[in-house]
């Protein structure tokens, strides 16, 4: 991932944009500017049968309440997509609400509550699941009827399936006809994507982009910054277990860390377990407070050279990954006036040991 001119001059500070920077640079003076958001992402509401992917109502209500009271904005996620591009800025402490699958609890439990706080909500919709009409799932009528609403529908696919256990040419079908359903049934194809369980190889990321679409998220936690891969950006999972208040409200306040480049990017692996080596612009200077986490909250080992230019880290797992979606977290308390209490929040998914026709799935990157 290499950063752009543009981000470039935004995360230095430079002024590097004309007009577009002055108007920038007076808003600046009557209110705070960020160049980074949190989003964060729900799936199902009071759905009690399905703890690690639904939240409880209370816990929602509380949600809601903390971004209400926290000096948050909450924005479309458009919006955000466009601000890490460079072309428009977010106000400081900036959160955008995503909802996944399109379950029926969104219209009858989850939009009433968003919607009556005023808050924007894209929801990311699989079209396969809505096209069959199961059950759980919402309609194409009752799609509409939320778009009417004010709902930004999102692109999740045609199948929900995992995009890296699945060949070039499948992912390429699943996008086209996901786009189909689209355009049959609202008219007009989504802006955004997200994959499927955060799942996505750098042939899946070349693959959207190359579908037209102007933004993909994952499904790492972290702040998205102006350093991060629009096509693979972060998203903070919320459900029964990681949904509760004090938590909350730490990855609401969250800021990004600078982090240039990641190697391998490549985040199919062919090693495991990997290490990780991570390349700051400008890092803090309380770097080597950096503690970083691996699967199940283990810690993994993280060597820090901020002495150099640009300071890098070195993630190494202490044991190998087991098979599927792996995690590694890394947090640093944020340093500055009016940042306290606030955390740097670096998050990165890697997939290990999946297999399509028998073949190591990487070896279509190779
Ligand atoms: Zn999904």
């Amino acid at each position: 991932m290499r950063p752009s001119f543009i981000r470039l001059c935004w995360l230095m500070g430079l002024l590097c944009g004309g007009v577009a920077t002055a108007i920038a640079v007076t808003a600046v003076a009557v209110q705070a500017q960020s160049t980074s958001a949190v989003v964060l992402m729900y799936h199902r509401f009071g759905e009690g049968a399905f703890p690690s992917t639904s939240i409880r109502l209370d816990q929602l209500e509380d949600h809601i309440a903390a971004l209400q009271s926290g000096g948050h904005t909450v924005v479309p996620l458009a919006d955000v997509a466009a601000a890490l591009r460079g072309e428009r800025d977010l106000p400081d402490r900036a959160v955008a609400i995503t909802v996944d699958d399109a379950y029926q609890s969104f219209l009858t439990q989850g939009w009433p509550r968003f919607k009556a706080a005023g808050f924007p909500v894209t929801l990311f919709v699989a079209t396969a699941g809505v096209d069959a009409g199961y059950s759980d799932l919402l309609t194409w009528d009752e799609l509409r009827a939320l778009q009417t609403d004010g709902v930004t529908i999102g692109a999740h696919s045609h199948s929900h399936g995992h995009f890296p256990a699945m060949s070039a040419d499948v992912v390429a079908d699943d996008l086209t006809q996901a786009k189909a359903s689209f355009v049959r049934e609202l008219g007009h194809i989504p802006a955004l994507f997200a994959f499927p369980y955060g799942e996505a190889g750098q042939a899946d990321l070349d693959m959207v982009q190359a579908a037209g679409f102007a933004a993909a998220f994952g499904q790492h936690s972290g702040a998205a910054g102006p350093l991060a891969n629009p096509f693979y950006l972060p998203r903070f999972a919320l459900n029964e277990s990681f949904g509760n208040p004090a938590r909350f409200r730490l990855i609401a306040d969250t800021l990004p860390l600078p982090i240039a480049s990641i190697d391998p990017l490549e985040s199919v692996l062919t090693e495991n377990p990997p290490v990780l080596t991570l390349s700051l612009i400008n890092p803090p200077s309380n770097i080597v407070a950096l503690t970083c986490f691996g699967p199940g909250g283990t810690t993994v080992t993280s060597a820090v050279d901020a002495g150099i230019s640009p300071g890098q880290i070195w993630i190494t797992p202490e044991q190998m990954f087991s098979k599927g979606r792996v995690r590694v977290n890394c947090t640093l308390p944020a340093l500055g006036a009016g940042q306290e209490g606030r955390w740097h929040w670096f998050g990165w998914q890697m997939i290990s040991g999946f297999e399509t026709e028998g073949v190591p799935v990487h070896a279509r990157y190779q």
